[in-house]
């Protein structure tokens, strides 16, 4: 057991706020037997994974901004269902590599919030502000499949873009939009990946032969979203694109010629098309509801899909969090089968419109500075060991390490912090979970190596380089 320093400073920094989770969950799982480790059950099978591998912190479709930013979004008290979602994503590439030997895309969530950011002190650091607590200086990973985290915080950005940039500069324009939904027939018991690759390669078919149409109707582009769910028939992969075009366009005629493209597309890639194969509903901007509505349809993370389609990503990351191996398997299943698949494009939108990109989009930052400039309150850092930290958040631990020591920190401050992570390196220990190597280089972000991933796979003792772990798995099996 490391000693734990804490050591409690104040800063000025005025940090930005991250949008919030929309709906409120809780620890209460945590909760409810009064102690750290109440009553989450892993299973020893899918705890085996001890490393875990870094693919690349780019993956998983645009990592927009996020490689920049070195603090995590703030920890609400009452929404810690994302961290737990976090943690279980982190077990899951842990154990694909343990049992694989290779990476999924976007396994370097299992650094996200745990690993030093590139040139940062190799401390722990929280910051606490306003009620919620965050890891300052820290690794993000930027993975918009497989972090809960990043993808909440992507997902929020684009629909932040759609309704504060996008629809307005439509609206200047004389445009409105249309919302397509395109998919294909799928079953459970074929290569995932299949499916994914064909509805890739009928849509690009399909976008070639409808650039006339577009073009008549007055289309000044299209916001086009990637989405998964898994259900009885396996991945159900899914485009929703939203179409713009002139207000007063001949929509019925871009909806036929839409629907015929699609379905011929989708037959000369060798798929199969149902009725529901192909979906428009057209001038869905409309007014302040429909936009809402929009909106939300093209850019959420785990609210809207799962109940006829089956479960979102995030849905399976739950039950796989209560234990179930199927959806575990799943889940990397899914995982391996999006490979590098972009989840949100926006196209020339931006240019055509001469507004700023969804990436480029930074909602109400500057808002941020100025009410940080009268509110006299300042954060509270919380430091302590990073080996510590590590160990506390280990994927291999079974716990949402992250999530209990942010809430202990936003309730707490630096006395609770310590009991905390205590209990946590306490707990691993006695489950004799490996360590890490505590050598002087601990930040696991060495620049070449980080290079290195975002070229190609790791191989097996790259990935331990760059983790700067001794022989994790040995100790495990
Ligand atoms: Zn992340």
């Amino acid at each position: 057991m490391q000693s734990i320093s804490c050591a409690s400073t104040r800063a000025s920094t005025p940090f930005l706020d991250f949008p919030l989770p929309e709906s409120p969950d809780s620890l209460s799982r945590f909760d409810r037997s009064g102690t750290p480790f109440g009553q989450v059950r892993y299973s020893k099978a899918a705890l085996t994974g001890a490393a875990a591998a870094p693919a690349d912190a780019s993956t998983g479709g645009a990592a927009v901004g996020l490689g920049k930013n070195r603090d995590t979004p703030p920890c609400n008290p009452r929404q810690y269902r994302p961290y737990v979602r976090q943690a279980t994503a982190q077990r899951l590439v842990s154990g694909y590599w343990s049992n694989e030997g290779k990476n999924l895309r976007g396994s370097s969530v299992a650094g996200c919030g745990r690993w030093k950011a590139y040139g940062s002190a190799l401390i722990a650091q929280i910051v606490v502000e306003g009620g919620q607590a965050r890891m300052s200086g820290h690794f993000i990973c930027g993975c918009n499949w497989t972090c809960e985290m990043c993808a909440r915080a992507t997902v929020a950005r684009n629909r932040s873009w759609l309704r504060g940039a996008l629809f307005p500069a439509l609206k200047e324009h004389g445009k409105s939009g249309s919302l397509v939904t395109l998919t294909l027939a799928h079953s459970y018991d074929v290569d995932w990946a299949i499916p994914v690759a064909a509805l890739k390669a009928a849509y690009g078919l399909f976008d070639k032969r409808m650039a006339k149409v577009y073009k008549k109707a007055g289309s000044v582009g299209k916001f086009k979203a990637f989405e998964v769910t898994i259900g009885r028939n396996g991945i159900h992969p899914h485009f929703h694109i939203l179409v713009t075009h002139d207000d007063d366009a001949d929509l019925v005629a871009m909806e036929d010629a839409m629907r015929e493209a699609w379905y011929k597309a989708v037959i000369e890639v060798g798929g199969r098309c149902s009725d529901r194969g192909f979906d428009f509903r057209p001038n869905r901007l409309n007014d302040y509801a429909a936009k809402i509505e929009a909106s939300h349809e093209l850019s959420s993370q785990s609210t809207k899909q799962g109940r006829k389609n089956g479960k979102s990503l995030s849905q399976t990351l739950d039950a796989a969090g209560r234990g179930d191996l199927k959806a575990g398997a799943e889940w990397q299943r899914a995982i391996e089968a999006l490979g590098s698949t972009n989840r949100f494009h926006a196209g020339n939108l931006a240019k055509n419109l001469d507004i700023l990109t969804p990436s480029e989009w930074d909602d109400g930052a500057g808002d941020v500075e100025e009410v940080g400039l009268d509110d006299p309150e300042q954060p509270l850092i919380i430091e302590y060991s990073f080996e510590d930290h590590l160990k506390a958040t280990h994927p291999s631990l079974g716990r949402p390490g992250l999530a209990m020591i942010l809430r202990a920190a936003a309730r707490g401050g630096q006395a609770k912090v310590c009991l905390m992570v205590d209990a946590l390196c306490r707990y691993s220990d006695s489950k004799r979970v490996p360590t890490w190597a505590p050598t002087s280089e601990l930040s696991a972000l060495d620049s070449e190596i980080i290079n290195i991933a975002k070229l190609r796979p790791l191989a097996r003792e790259e990935v331990g380089e760059y983790l700067r772990v001794t022989r994790v798995l040995a100790a495990v099996k």
